[in-house]
């Protein structure tokens, strides 16, 4: 089983992440473990601070070092087996397949949601072992790049999908290419005809409806993506 366990400010974001769909099942089946943490159950003072201004001046707020220093030493995340500690950034390393299948191996991941104008540059310099962005843009907080991250892993592992949303076709057969490539090619379902307001018909591909597999085949190839 892997686990996640992730540090957040705001840990009711993760509510109904936790408790829909997929994700619920592969808790309910102990394929994957979530544990959701308050940075502020680290803070030391009865406000429960977690950030402060910038050394150097500038606008926002810091997330502080010390209660992620904290929260870290009582998960024993560090230098632990098998374990990633992993702060998001914009600045970090950009998040991709490839990745996902390595963090499906380690038996638990730390995810650190940084807010506000960011963390402390010396927990991405002494306390993580990477730091991940998920895109060229910025967000508010890595609450939405630790479910990707979660979403994105935990798909990988075995019996986390069932039949229905696995498609064995989509894995490439074919020699000297990873098995690990995922295809994707447009889908279509009823109606075969769907007829808008403008009254010009949308119809799916009439080769999709011959059941001449072999020409489907070919059909998807041509059109298919695949994400390595
Ligand atoms: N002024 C900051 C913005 C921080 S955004 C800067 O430009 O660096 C606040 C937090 O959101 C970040 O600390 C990070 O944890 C998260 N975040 C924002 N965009 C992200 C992205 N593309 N990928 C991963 N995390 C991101």
């Amino acid at each position: 089983m892997i686990t996640f366990d992730i540090i957040t400010i705001f840990p009711n974001f993760f509510k109904s992440f936790l408790n829909e769909s997929i994700i619920k099942r592969a808790q309910g089946k102990k394929l994957i473990r979530i544990r959701v943490f308050d940075l502020r159950d680290w803070a030391k003072d009865k406000h429960r601070t977690v950030d402060d201004k910038p050394f150097g001046g500038g606008r926002g707020m810091v997330l502080k070092l010390e209660p992620i220093y904290r929260a870290l030493l009582n998960l024993k995340a560090q230098n632990a087996k098998l374990t990633k500690t992993i702060l998001f950034s914009p600045r970090g390393k950009k998040f991709s397949q490839k990745m996902a299948h390595r963090y499906s191996k380690l038996q638990r991941v730390v995810l650190i949601c940084g807010r506000y104008e960011g963390v402390d540059e010396r927990v991405a310099r002494h306390l993580v072992d990477e730091q991940l962005s998920i895109g060229d843009y910025v967000l508010m907080g890595g609450e939405v790049p630790a479910m990707t991250v979660i979403e994105s892993v935990s798909r990988l592992i075995p019996g986390v999908l069932g039949h229905s949303e696995l498609l064995e076709e989509r894995m490439p057969k074919q020699k000297g290419r990873s098995s690990r490539a995922f295809t994707e090619y447009p889908q279509y379902t009823r109606p075969e005809i769907f007829v808008p307001k403008s009254g010009v018909k949308w119809p799916v591909p009439k080769i999709l409806l011959q059941g001449h597999h072999q020409k489907i085949k070919t059909w998807r190839e041509k059109r298919r993506k695949t994400i390595l």
